[in-house]
Protein backbone atom coordinates (compact mmCIF):
# COMPACT_ATOMS: atom_id res chain seq x y z
CA UNK A 1 0.00 0.00 0.00
CA UNK A 2 2.63 2.27 1.08
CA UNK A 3 4.69 1.47 -2.29
CA UNK A 4 1.54 2.58 -4.32
CA UNK A 5 1.11 5.79 -2.26
CA UNK A 6 4.71 6.83 -3.02
CA UNK A 7 4.26 5.96 -6.83
CA UNK A 8 1.39 7.82 -7.22
CA UNK A 9 3.13 10.90 -4.99
CA UNK A 10 6.40 10.65 -7.29
CA UNK A 11 3.78 10.67 -10.09
CA UNK A 12 1.67 13.84 -9.17
CA UNK A 13 4.90 15.23 -8.51
CA UNK A 14 6.67 14.75 -11.81
CA UNK A 15 3.70 16.05 -13.40
CA UNK A 16 2.96 18.90 -11.59
CA UNK A 17 7.13 19.39 -12.13
CA UNK A 18 6.71 19.15 -15.41
CA UNK A 19 3.38 21.90 -15.35
CA UNK A 20 5.93 23.95 -13.89
CA UNK A 21 7.90 23.58 -16.60
CA UNK A 22 5.19 24.63 -19.34
CA UNK A 23 4.00 27.85 -17.17
CA UNK A 24 7.33 28.77 -17.21
CA UNK A 25 8.09 29.05 -20.67
CA UNK A 26 4.67 30.94 -21.34
CA UNK A 27 5.37 32.95 -18.56
CA UNK A 28 6.43 35.97 -20.30
CA UNK A 29 3.23 35.92 -22.60
CA UNK A 30 0.93 35.06 -20.00
CA UNK A 31 2.24 38.30 -17.73
CA UNK A 32 2.38 40.67 -20.66
CA UNK A 33 -1.46 39.48 -21.79
CA UNK A 34 -2.43 39.64 -18.30
CA UNK A 35 -1.52 43.50 -18.08
CA UNK A 36 -3.21 44.51 -21.32
CA UNK A 37 -5.76 43.26 -19.85
CA UNK A 38 -5.12 45.59 -16.62
CA UNK A 39 -4.02 48.47 -17.91
CA UNK A 40 -6.16 48.87 -20.85
CA UNK A 41 -8.95 47.01 -20.06
CA UNK A 42 -9.43 47.90 -16.83
CA UNK A 43 -9.80 44.49 -15.25
CA UNK A 44 -8.57 41.35 -14.74
CA UNK A 45 -7.78 38.61 -17.69
CA UNK A 46 -10.88 35.76 -17.98
CA UNK A 47 -9.48 32.27 -18.92
CA UNK A 48 -11.33 32.44 -22.23
CA UNK A 49 -9.33 35.52 -23.45
CA UNK A 50 -6.08 35.35 -21.94
CA UNK A 51 -6.25 31.64 -23.42
CA UNK A 52 -7.04 33.24 -26.81
CA UNK A 53 -4.68 35.69 -27.03
CA UNK A 54 -1.37 33.80 -25.85
CA UNK A 55 -2.37 30.94 -28.16
CA UNK A 56 -2.51 33.62 -30.91
CA UNK A 57 1.26 34.89 -30.13
CA UNK A 58 2.35 31.24 -29.47
CA UNK A 59 1.24 29.96 -32.97
CA UNK A 60 2.85 33.43 -34.44
CA UNK A 61 -0.63 34.13 -36.28
CA UNK A 62 -0.40 37.87 -35.20
CA UNK A 63 2.47 40.24 -33.63
CA UNK A 64 2.77 41.67 -30.39
CA UNK A 65 1.71 45.33 -32.30
CA UNK A 66 -1.32 43.56 -33.88
CA UNK A 67 -2.51 42.25 -30.42
CA UNK A 68 -1.96 45.41 -28.56
CA UNK A 69 -4.13 46.92 -31.32
CA UNK A 70 -6.83 44.45 -30.70
CA UNK A 71 -6.81 45.12 -27.21
CA UNK A 72 -6.75 48.97 -27.64
CA UNK A 73 -9.28 48.89 -30.81
CA UNK A 74 -12.02 46.26 -29.02
CA UNK A 75 -15.22 46.51 -28.49
CA UNK A 76 -14.99 47.34 -24.90
CA UNK A 77 -12.89 49.67 -24.96
CA UNK A 78 -14.77 51.24 -28.01
CA UNK A 79 -17.62 50.86 -25.11
CA UNK A 80 -15.40 52.57 -22.52
CA UNK A 81 -15.55 55.78 -24.79
CA UNK A 82 -12.67 57.30 -23.55
CA UNK A 83 -11.87 61.46 -24.20
CA UNK A 84 -8.59 62.33 -25.90
CA UNK A 85 -6.69 62.97 -22.22
CA UNK A 86 -7.98 59.31 -21.17
CA UNK A 87 -6.45 57.98 -23.96
CA UNK A 88 -3.26 59.27 -24.13
CA UNK A 89 -3.38 58.14 -19.83
CA UNK A 90 -4.06 54.65 -21.02
CA UNK A 91 -1.46 54.21 -23.84
CA UNK A 92 1.39 55.92 -21.47
CA UNK A 93 0.13 53.50 -18.76
CA UNK A 94 -0.28 50.32 -20.60
CA UNK A 95 3.03 50.52 -23.47
CA UNK A 96 5.10 52.98 -21.46
CA UNK A 97 4.55 51.47 -18.16
CA UNK A 98 4.39 54.99 -16.32
CA UNK A 99 2.19 58.11 -15.95
CA UNK A 100 2.19 60.65 -18.60
CA UNK A 101 4.21 63.44 -17.50
CA UNK A 102 2.13 67.09 -18.27
CA UNK A 103 4.03 68.06 -21.55
CA UNK A 104 3.92 64.70 -23.14
CA UNK A 105 -0.05 64.90 -22.42
CA UNK A 106 -0.38 67.81 -23.65
CA UNK A 107 1.71 67.38 -26.58
CA UNK A 108 0.04 63.71 -27.72
CA UNK A 109 -3.73 65.19 -27.01
CA UNK A 110 -2.27 68.20 -29.57
CA UNK A 111 -1.62 65.68 -32.31
CA UNK A 112 -4.57 63.49 -31.43
CA UNK A 113 -6.98 66.27 -31.78
CA UNK A 114 -5.59 67.66 -34.76
CA UNK A 115 -2.88 65.53 -36.51
CA UNK A 116 -3.35 62.03 -36.03
CA UNK A 117 -5.79 59.13 -35.78
CA UNK A 118 -5.66 57.07 -32.32
CA UNK A 119 -4.23 54.08 -34.57
CA UNK A 120 -1.15 56.10 -35.85
CA UNK A 121 -0.94 57.58 -32.05
CA UNK A 122 -0.75 53.91 -31.00
CA UNK A 123 1.94 52.71 -33.74
CA UNK A 124 4.07 55.86 -32.70
CA UNK A 125 3.85 54.59 -28.96
CA UNK A 126 4.76 51.28 -29.93
CA UNK A 127 7.74 52.42 -31.81
CA UNK A 128 9.52 53.67 -28.61
CA UNK A 129 12.53 52.41 -26.84
CA UNK A 130 10.25 52.37 -23.89
CA UNK A 131 7.83 49.90 -25.26
CA UNK A 132 10.29 47.44 -26.43
CA UNK A 133 12.38 47.34 -23.08
CA UNK A 134 9.25 46.67 -21.62
CA UNK A 135 7.93 44.07 -23.83
CA UNK A 136 12.09 42.46 -23.67
CA UNK A 137 11.43 42.51 -19.79
CA UNK A 138 8.31 40.00 -20.32
CA UNK A 139 10.50 37.93 -22.66
CA UNK A 140 9.19 39.16 -26.26
CA UNK A 141 10.88 40.57 -28.85
CA UNK A 142 9.54 42.98 -30.44
CA UNK A 143 9.30 42.94 -34.49
CA UNK A 144 10.06 46.06 -36.44
CA UNK A 145 6.25 46.04 -38.02
CA UNK A 146 6.89 44.82 -41.34
CA UNK A 147 3.61 45.03 -42.65
CA UNK A 148 3.21 48.60 -44.24
CA UNK A 149 0.72 50.87 -41.97
CA UNK A 150 -1.23 53.47 -43.63
CA UNK A 151 0.51 56.50 -43.47
CA UNK A 152 -2.13 58.76 -44.86
CA UNK A 153 -4.54 60.75 -42.67
CA UNK A 154 -6.27 63.50 -44.96
CA UNK A 155 -9.57 62.62 -45.73
CA UNK A 156 -9.49 61.98 -49.14
CA UNK A 157 -5.99 59.20 -48.19
CA UNK A 158 -8.22 57.90 -45.53
CA UNK A 159 -10.95 56.85 -48.18
CA UNK A 160 -8.15 55.53 -50.23
CA UNK A 161 -6.61 53.86 -47.16
CA UNK A 162 -10.15 51.91 -47.42
CA UNK A 163 -9.42 50.51 -50.86
CA UNK A 164 -5.30 49.66 -50.16
CA UNK A 165 -7.09 47.49 -47.64
CA UNK A 166 -9.53 45.83 -49.46
CA UNK A 167 -6.11 44.62 -52.01
CA UNK A 168 -4.33 43.64 -49.22
CA UNK A 169 -6.69 41.49 -47.26
CA UNK A 170 -9.20 40.74 -49.73
CA UNK A 171 -6.71 39.66 -52.53
CA UNK A 172 -4.34 39.48 -50.35
CA UNK A 173 -1.42 41.53 -52.59
CA UNK A 174 -0.64 45.16 -52.52
CA UNK A 175 -2.37 47.72 -55.18
CA UNK A 176 -1.96 48.38 -58.46
CA UNK A 177 -1.82 51.96 -59.41
CA UNK A 178 -4.64 51.53 -61.69
CA UNK A 179 -7.11 49.35 -59.90
CA UNK A 180 -6.64 52.10 -56.85
CA UNK A 181 -7.33 54.75 -59.13
CA UNK A 182 -10.50 53.16 -60.69
CA UNK A 183 -11.74 52.25 -57.59
CA UNK A 184 -11.13 55.45 -55.83
CA UNK A 185 -12.63 57.42 -58.73
CA UNK A 186 -16.09 55.65 -58.54
CA UNK A 187 -16.12 55.68 -54.45
CA UNK A 188 -15.75 59.81 -54.92
CA UNK A 189 -18.20 60.12 -57.67
CA UNK A 190 -20.27 58.04 -55.39
CA UNK A 191 -21.26 55.83 -58.25
CA UNK A 192 -20.40 53.43 -55.53
CA UNK A 193 -20.70 52.71 -51.99
CA UNK A 194 -17.70 51.43 -49.91
CA UNK A 195 -20.04 48.70 -49.36
CA UNK A 196 -20.22 47.78 -52.67
CA UNK A 197 -16.95 47.99 -53.81
CA UNK A 198 -16.47 45.29 -51.03
CA UNK A 199 -19.65 42.85 -51.04
CA UNK A 200 -20.14 42.54 -55.16
CA UNK A 201 -16.57 43.28 -56.33
CA UNK A 202 -13.72 42.69 -54.21
CA UNK A 203 -15.33 39.98 -52.12
CA UNK A 204 -16.91 38.10 -55.21
CA UNK A 205 -13.77 38.21 -57.42
CA UNK A 206 -11.81 35.20 -58.72
CA UNK A 207 -8.67 35.96 -57.08
CA UNK A 208 -10.33 35.87 -53.60
CA UNK A 209 -12.49 32.81 -54.68
CA UNK A 210 -9.06 31.20 -55.66
CA UNK A 211 -8.22 31.67 -52.25
CA UNK A 212 -8.32 28.38 -49.60
CA UNK A 213 -8.78 30.36 -46.62
CA UNK A 214 -9.45 28.96 -42.79
CA UNK A 215 -11.71 29.86 -40.69
CA UNK A 216 -9.81 31.72 -39.04
CA UNK A 217 -8.07 33.54 -41.70
CA UNK A 218 -11.51 34.00 -42.94
CA UNK A 219 -12.30 36.61 -39.93
CA UNK A 220 -9.25 37.96 -39.48
CA UNK A 221 -9.66 39.07 -43.05
CA UNK A 222 -13.08 40.29 -42.56
CA UNK A 223 -11.83 41.87 -39.40
CA UNK A 224 -8.86 44.03 -41.04
CA UNK A 225 -10.82 45.26 -44.67
CA UNK A 226 -13.85 46.15 -42.22
CA UNK A 227 -12.98 47.12 -39.11
CA UNK A 228 -9.36 48.38 -39.59
CA UNK A 229 -8.37 45.64 -36.47
CA UNK A 230 -7.74 42.33 -35.52
CA UNK A 231 -10.92 40.66 -33.79
CA UNK A 232 -11.48 40.96 -30.00
CA UNK A 233 -12.11 38.01 -28.35
CA UNK A 234 -15.61 37.64 -28.05
CA UNK A 235 -16.16 39.04 -31.56
CA UNK A 236 -13.69 36.01 -33.01
CA UNK A 237 -15.36 33.37 -31.48
CA UNK A 238 -19.04 34.97 -32.36
CA UNK A 239 -17.89 35.11 -35.93
CA UNK A 240 -15.68 31.72 -35.94
CA UNK A 241 -19.36 29.95 -34.76
CA UNK A 242 -21.02 31.53 -37.69
CA UNK A 243 -18.87 30.33 -40.48
CA UNK A 244 -18.63 27.06 -38.77
CA UNK A 245 -22.38 26.26 -38.83
CA UNK A 246 -21.90 27.25 -42.49
CA UNK A 247 -23.53 30.23 -42.78
CA UNK A 248 -23.15 31.90 -46.39
CA UNK A 249 -20.44 33.93 -46.54
CA UNK A 250 -22.07 36.54 -47.94
CA UNK A 251 -24.57 36.82 -45.34
CA UNK A 252 -21.25 37.13 -42.91
CA UNK A 253 -19.41 39.51 -45.44
CA UNK A 254 -23.03 41.84 -45.48
CA UNK A 255 -23.34 41.69 -41.55
CA UNK A 256 -19.45 43.22 -41.12
CA UNK A 257 -19.69 46.11 -44.41
CA UNK A 258 -23.46 47.32 -42.61
CA UNK A 259 -21.75 47.07 -39.36
CA UNK A 260 -22.28 50.32 -37.13
CA UNK A 261 -18.01 50.36 -36.60
CA UNK A 262 -17.77 50.16 -40.42
CA UNK A 263 -20.35 52.67 -41.25
CA UNK A 264 -18.69 54.92 -38.88
CA UNK A 265 -15.16 54.44 -40.03
CA UNK A 266 -16.03 55.31 -43.41
CA UNK A 267 -17.56 58.38 -41.99
CA UNK A 268 -14.32 59.38 -40.85
CA UNK A 269 -12.55 59.15 -43.93
CA UNK A 270 -15.00 62.30 -45.11
CA UNK A 271 -16.50 59.75 -47.61
CA UNK A 272 -19.53 62.11 -47.79
CA UNK A 273 -18.53 65.63 -47.30
CA UNK A 274 -15.38 65.12 -49.88
CA UNK A 275 -17.84 63.85 -52.63
CA UNK A 276 -20.03 67.05 -52.03
CA UNK A 277 -18.03 69.35 -53.76
CA UNK A 278 -17.49 66.93 -56.63
CA UNK A 279 -20.78 66.05 -57.86
CA UNK A 280 -22.00 69.55 -57.01
CA UNK A 281 -21.66 70.37 -60.37
CA UNK A 282 -23.61 67.05 -62.07
CA UNK A 283 -26.58 68.18 -59.54
CA UNK A 284 -27.10 71.75 -61.01
CA UNK A 285 -26.41 70.82 -64.23
CA UNK A 286 -30.00 70.53 -66.18
CA UNK A 287 -28.50 67.84 -68.69
CA UNK A 288 -27.50 65.49 -65.97
CA UNK A 289 -29.77 63.03 -64.95
CA UNK A 290 -28.78 64.15 -61.34
CA UNK A 291 -30.61 66.95 -61.66
CA UNK A 292 -31.73 68.47 -58.49
CA UNK A 293 -35.15 69.55 -58.55
CA UNK A 294 -36.61 70.59 -54.97
CA UNK A 295 -37.87 73.42 -52.64
CA UNK A 296 -34.32 74.58 -52.11
CA UNK A 297 -33.02 74.18 -56.38
CA UNK A 298 -34.94 75.56 -58.71
CA UNK A 299 -35.01 74.65 -62.49
CA UNK A 300 -34.64 77.44 -64.77
CA UNK A 301 -38.06 79.13 -65.73
CA UNK A 302 -39.41 77.30 -69.16
CA UNK A 303 -36.53 75.09 -68.70
CA UNK A 304 -37.31 71.71 -71.50
CA UNK A 305 -35.32 68.91 -71.71
CA UNK A 306 -34.74 68.10 -74.75
CA UNK A 307 -35.58 64.64 -76.67
CA UNK A 308 -38.86 63.60 -74.78
CA UNK A 309 -39.94 60.49 -75.63
CA UNK A 310 -43.22 58.33 -74.46
CA UNK A 311 -42.17 55.05 -73.23
CA UNK A 312 -43.94 52.27 -74.87
CA UNK A 313 -45.68 51.49 -71.54
CA UNK A 314 -49.22 51.53 -71.03
CA UNK A 315 -50.31 55.38 -70.22
CA UNK A 316 -53.08 57.15 -68.26
CA UNK A 317 -54.46 60.77 -68.84
CA UNK A 318 -53.38 60.66 -72.13
CA UNK A 319 -49.56 60.18 -73.77
CA UNK A 320 -46.57 60.59 -70.90
CA UNK A 321 -43.10 61.99 -71.76
CA UNK A 322 -39.84 61.03 -70.39
CA UNK A 323 -36.12 61.64 -71.26
CA UNK A 324 -35.10 58.73 -73.38
CA UNK A 325 -32.91 57.17 -70.98
CA UNK A 326 -35.49 57.19 -68.03
CA UNK A 327 -38.39 55.81 -70.80
CA UNK A 328 -35.82 53.05 -71.61
CA UNK A 329 -35.69 52.13 -67.91
CA UNK A 330 -38.95 52.65 -67.15
CA UNK A 331 -40.12 50.13 -70.15
CA UNK A 332 -37.48 47.46 -68.82
CA UNK A 333 -38.93 47.98 -65.22
CA UNK A 334 -42.43 47.83 -66.32
CA UNK A 335 -41.93 44.60 -68.43
CA UNK A 336 -40.15 43.13 -65.00
CA UNK A 337 -43.54 43.99 -62.91
CA UNK A 338 -45.69 42.12 -65.87
CA UNK A 339 -43.17 39.06 -65.40
CA UNK A 340 -44.07 39.23 -61.36
CA UNK A 341 -47.74 39.61 -62.34
CA UNK A 342 -48.39 43.52 -62.23
CA UNK A 343 -49.74 45.55 -64.51
CA UNK A 344 -48.42 49.02 -64.17
CA UNK A 345 -49.22 52.43 -66.18
CA UNK A 346 -47.17 55.45 -66.59
CA UNK A 347 -49.83 57.99 -64.62
CA UNK A 348 -47.61 61.31 -65.25
CA UNK A 349 -43.87 62.10 -66.71
CA UNK A 350 -42.74 65.23 -67.84
CA UNK A 351 -44.74 68.44 -66.82
CA UNK A 352 -43.96 71.54 -68.58
CA UNK A 353 -43.32 74.54 -66.66
CA UNK A 354 -46.55 76.10 -67.70
CA UNK A 355 -48.77 72.78 -66.83
CA UNK A 356 -47.15 73.40 -63.23
CA UNK A 357 -47.79 76.90 -63.04
CA UNK A 358 -51.98 76.08 -63.52
CA UNK A 359 -51.25 72.59 -61.18
CA UNK A 360 -50.57 74.49 -58.64
CA UNK A 361 -52.85 76.94 -59.22
CA UNK A 362 -55.80 74.56 -59.15
CA UNK A 363 -54.54 73.29 -55.51
CA UNK A 364 -53.94 76.88 -54.33
CA UNK A 365 -57.59 77.35 -55.54
CA UNK A 366 -58.88 74.60 -53.34
CA UNK A 367 -56.45 74.63 -50.27
CA UNK A 368 -54.86 77.81 -50.57
CA UNK A 369 -50.80 78.28 -51.06
CA UNK A 370 -49.46 76.84 -47.62
CA UNK A 371 -52.53 73.70 -48.62
CA UNK A 372 -50.99 73.75 -52.37
CA UNK A 373 -47.54 73.74 -50.93
CA UNK A 374 -48.03 70.53 -48.95
CA UNK A 375 -49.41 68.90 -52.21
CA UNK A 376 -47.83 70.24 -55.26
CA UNK A 377 -44.74 71.75 -56.14
CA UNK A 378 -44.38 75.68 -57.25
CA UNK A 379 -43.42 76.18 -61.29
CA UNK A 380 -39.66 75.59 -61.58
CA UNK A 381 -39.22 73.31 -58.24
CA UNK A 382 -41.12 70.14 -59.91
CA UNK A 383 -39.04 66.84 -60.76
CA UNK A 384 -41.72 66.07 -63.27
CA UNK A 385 -40.09 69.29 -64.88
CA UNK A 386 -36.93 67.32 -65.33
CA UNK A 387 -38.10 64.85 -67.52
CA UNK A 388 -36.65 61.98 -64.92
CA UNK A 389 -39.96 61.44 -63.20
CA UNK A 390 -42.87 59.14 -63.63
CA UNK A 391 -45.76 59.04 -61.29
CA UNK A 392 -46.77 55.19 -61.86
CA UNK A 393 -50.40 53.56 -60.92
CA UNK A 394 -52.42 50.44 -61.31
CA UNK A 395 -53.58 49.55 -64.63
CA UNK A 396 -57.35 48.95 -63.23
CA UNK A 397 -56.95 52.89 -62.02
CA UNK A 398 -56.88 51.59 -58.14
CA UNK A 399 -55.70 54.04 -55.46
CA UNK A 400 -54.03 56.51 -57.90
CA UNK A 401 -52.32 59.26 -56.52
CA UNK A 402 -53.87 57.92 -53.53
CA UNK A 403 -52.25 57.36 -50.35
CA UNK A 404 -54.41 54.08 -50.18
CA UNK A 405 -51.52 53.00 -53.39
CA UNK A 406 -49.15 52.22 -50.22
CA UNK A 407 -50.51 48.83 -49.51
CA UNK A 408 -50.84 47.44 -52.92
CA UNK A 409 -48.73 44.91 -54.00
CA UNK A 410 -48.02 46.88 -56.84
CA UNK A 411 -46.57 49.54 -54.54
CA UNK A 412 -44.72 47.15 -52.47
CA UNK A 413 -43.27 45.89 -55.80
CA UNK A 414 -41.69 49.20 -57.07
CA UNK A 415 -40.83 50.31 -53.67
CA UNK A 416 -38.55 46.87 -53.57
CA UNK A 417 -36.94 46.95 -56.70
CA UNK A 418 -37.31 50.35 -58.65
CA UNK A 419 -33.40 51.04 -57.85
CA UNK A 420 -32.43 47.54 -59.75
CA UNK A 421 -33.91 49.87 -63.04
CA UNK A 422 -32.01 53.51 -61.76
CA UNK A 423 -35.56 54.20 -60.03
CA UNK A 424 -35.80 55.62 -56.23
CA UNK A 425 -38.55 56.34 -54.33
CA UNK A 426 -38.57 60.21 -54.00
CA UNK A 427 -40.46 61.21 -51.67
CA UNK A 428 -40.49 58.07 -48.56
CA UNK A 429 -42.59 58.21 -45.81
CA UNK A 430 -41.13 59.64 -42.81
CA UNK A 431 -39.03 62.18 -44.97
CA UNK A 432 -41.12 65.23 -45.35
CA UNK A 433 -38.64 67.53 -43.60
CA UNK A 434 -35.82 66.56 -46.00
CA UNK A 435 -37.83 65.88 -48.95
CA UNK A 436 -40.18 68.73 -48.67
CA UNK A 437 -42.83 66.86 -49.67
CA UNK A 438 -45.33 64.22 -48.20
CA UNK A 439 -45.07 60.29 -48.82
CA UNK A 440 -46.37 59.90 -52.04
CA UNK A 441 -45.53 55.94 -52.86
CA UNK A 442 -46.18 56.09 -56.85
CA UNK A 443 -43.54 58.69 -57.19
CA UNK A 444 -40.38 57.41 -58.80
CA UNK A 445 -37.10 59.29 -59.85
CA UNK A 446 -34.74 58.19 -62.40
CA UNK A 447 -30.79 58.26 -61.05
CA UNK A 448 -29.53 55.94 -63.46
CA UNK A 449 -29.14 52.54 -61.85
CA UNK A 450 -25.02 52.87 -60.78
CA UNK A 451 -26.46 55.43 -58.80
CA UNK A 452 -29.81 54.07 -57.42
CA UNK A 453 -28.75 50.96 -56.00
CA UNK A 454 -25.37 52.74 -54.80
CA UNK A 455 -27.95 55.25 -52.88
CA UNK A 456 -30.04 51.88 -51.39
CA UNK A 457 -27.25 49.97 -50.67
CA UNK A 458 -26.30 53.35 -48.05
CA UNK A 459 -29.38 53.83 -46.61
CA UNK A 460 -31.99 51.59 -47.83
CA UNK A 461 -35.09 51.71 -49.68
CA UNK A 462 -36.40 54.87 -48.05
CA UNK A 463 -32.91 57.14 -47.88
CA UNK A 464 -33.41 60.08 -50.04
CA UNK A 465 -30.87 62.15 -53.01
CA UNK A 466 -30.78 64.87 -50.08
CA UNK A 467 -29.20 62.21 -47.89
CA UNK A 468 -27.08 60.71 -49.92
CA UNK A 469 -25.76 63.40 -51.82
CA UNK A 470 -25.59 65.62 -48.99
CA UNK A 471 -27.76 68.64 -50.49
CA UNK A 472 -29.91 70.85 -48.63
CA UNK A 473 -33.85 70.35 -48.96
CA UNK A 474 -36.91 71.02 -46.47
CA UNK A 475 -40.43 72.62 -46.76
CA UNK A 476 -39.64 75.86 -47.05
CA UNK A 477 -38.95 77.43 -50.10
ZN1 LIG B 1 -45.03 62.97 -58.98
Amino acid sequence: MKKIMKLCLAFVLALSLCNIQIIEANNGINEFVRRLYKECLNRNADANGLQYWVNRIEKKEISVHEMVQGFFFSNEMNKANLNVWQWTDRCYKTLLNRKADAKGKEYWVNILIHKMSRREMLDQFMQANEFKKLCESYGLKVEQNTKPQTQNTTTGDALKDYVVRLYRNVLGREADSAGLEHWFTLLMEKRTTPYLVATESFFHSAEFNQRSLSSQALVNILYATFLNRTPDVQGNAYWLSRINRKESRDAIIHDFATSVEFKSLMEKTGWKARSNAYIAARLNNVNDILIVANKKHKLPDYYEPTGLVAPNVNHRNGTQFMRPEAARALERMFAAARQAGMYLIAGSGYRSYATQVSTYNYWASLYGYAGADRVSARAGYSEHQTGLAMDIGRDDGYAYLDTAFEYTAEAQWLKENAYRFGFILRYPKGKEHITGYSFESWHFRYIGEDYAKALVSEGGLEYTMEEYFGFEGGVNY
